[in-house]
């Protein structure tokens, strides 16, 4: 060994592992492996949830024109730029009727992870139990782990072709411990939208139960049957409520990382706390640009959730076709699928063979339960990509069954 080998830390030195207790199992995503074998494999990558075309272009060229006139290339206010944080109050006032005040109740993050993460640290305390709809959005268990607190899971079961949440389940899963309730819909990965009496039930038990609510909203615009209604608008939720959302879904602008926070001042300003000091400010130029984006006319919100609805019913006829069996995706990016009509019950070995057998990659949402029994059997795909693309991918796993 030389030495300067000698003088990097090895994973066990000192005789302890180096990722600490609490990072312990979340050392790579799925994402990253399955990305990796569809590179190897040439595969379609049907896997991570991003867009495979970018998000309108005079948005592009509105953030172009920031960098060239000097907006946002130094350090952005803390709170983020007042563009843009009035840009999301008239978003959450056009869409919801939901009022915020831009100065002291929008907070502007780096993308809708580090609102969740700031959330987290912010509002848990070690120990105090935080609970999230399983299968969960794979940042929720390490941001929770990160916070010190203890992660409560509540299972969505498919049923009648959807999946369900069960109300029964949810209640009794609050304890005297427990101090928040991490709340995503539409819901990646089973395509899930609550409903407004689901809703309304899970308001009353967080009144009830004084407990805060955390609701990750990124695929608001994208829901096709249903409608999406904010948790902060039922009665006694807007001083409970932490709503968080993002740019990246709705603007097919993954790569920009803008998120934003909404709420109280007291709320927003706890947030703001722990945000500081992850990243204090990020994407200022981008700021001025989603600002603008946010004021696009309603034609542009509907048009990118008719796009996706089509492209959602193409992937969901190729899949039933391929026999899988498919559930009702009411919103997001995906579909999850049950893989035991073709006779396999176990998703992590399906996918990881899937590239090589058929040509494309999906995820096995097991990787997103704690009770990874629950999960074994489903796999996720993404229809957020071009028509042909999905196409080919319909056409590819047509031969699957022949395979298994
Ligand atoms: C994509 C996604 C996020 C991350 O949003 P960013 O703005 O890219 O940080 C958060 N939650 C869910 C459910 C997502 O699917």
């Amino acid at each position: 060994m030389t030495a300067g080998q000698a003088a990097v830390p090895g994973a066990q030195d000192h005789g302890r592992p180096l990722l600490n207790r609490r990072l312990a199992g979340f050392g790579t995503t799925i994402f990253a492996e399955m990305s990796a074998l569809a590179v190897r494999t040439g595969a379609i990558n049907l896997g991570q949830g991003f867009p495979d075309t970018d998000g309108p272009e005079e948005i592009r060229e509105a953030a172009v024109r920031a960098l060239r006139d000097g907006r946002g290339n130094q350090y952005p206010p803390g709170p983020g730029i007042p563009e843009l944080r009035g840009a999301v109050a008239e978003h959450q006032q056009r869409f919801y009727g939901l009022g915020y005040d831009p100065e002291t109740e929008v907070l502007i993050t780096a993308g809708a992870t580090e609102a969740i993460a700031a959330s987290l640290l912010a509002l848990v305390e070690p120990g105090d139990e935080v609970i999230a709809l399983e299968p969960y959005y794979d940042s929720y268990a390490a941001s929770i782990a990160m916070a010190g607190g203890t992660r409560v899971p509540v299972t969505l079961r498919p049923r009648d072709g959807a999946y369900h949440l069960d109300l029964d389940e949810l209640r009794d899963a609050v304890t005297d411990r427990t101090r928040l309730l991490l709340l995503n819909t539409p819901h990646n990965p089973t395509g899930t939208v609550l409903s407004r009496a689901e809703l309304a039930a899970v308001a009353e038990l967080c009144v009830e139960r004084d407990l805060l609510a955390v609701t990750d909203e990124v695929y608001e615009h994208l829901v096709f049957d249903g409608e999406h209604h904010p948790l902060a608008g039922f009665p006694g939720m807007r001083e409970r409520t932490v709503t968080i959302s993002s740019s990246g879904k709705t603007f097919s602008l993954t790569g920009w990382k803008v998120g934003w926070v909404t709420g109280t001042p007291a709320l927003v300003s706890a947030v703001r706390s722990a945000k500081q000091y992850l990243t204090y400010v990020s994407a200022g130029p981008f700021q001025y640009a989603i600002a603008e984006a946010l004021a696009l006319p309603d034609d542009y919100y509907t048009a990118l959730r008719e796009g996706l609805r089509a492209r959602r019913d193409l992937l969901a006829a190729g899949l039933r076709e391929a026999g899988f069996e498919v559930f009702r995706a009411a919103g997001t990016y995906f579909i999850t699928t049950d893989i035991r009509p073709l006779g396999a019950d176990d998703g992590v070995a399906f996918c990881l063979s899937l590239p090589e057998r058929v040509g494309v990659v999906a995820v096995p949402t097991q990787v997103f339960y704690d009770h990874a029994e629950a999960g074994a059997p489903y796999v996720r795909f993404a229809f957020c990509k071009r028509e042909e693309v999905l196409a080919d991918a319909a056409r590819r796993l047509r031969g699957v069954a022949g395979t298994v």
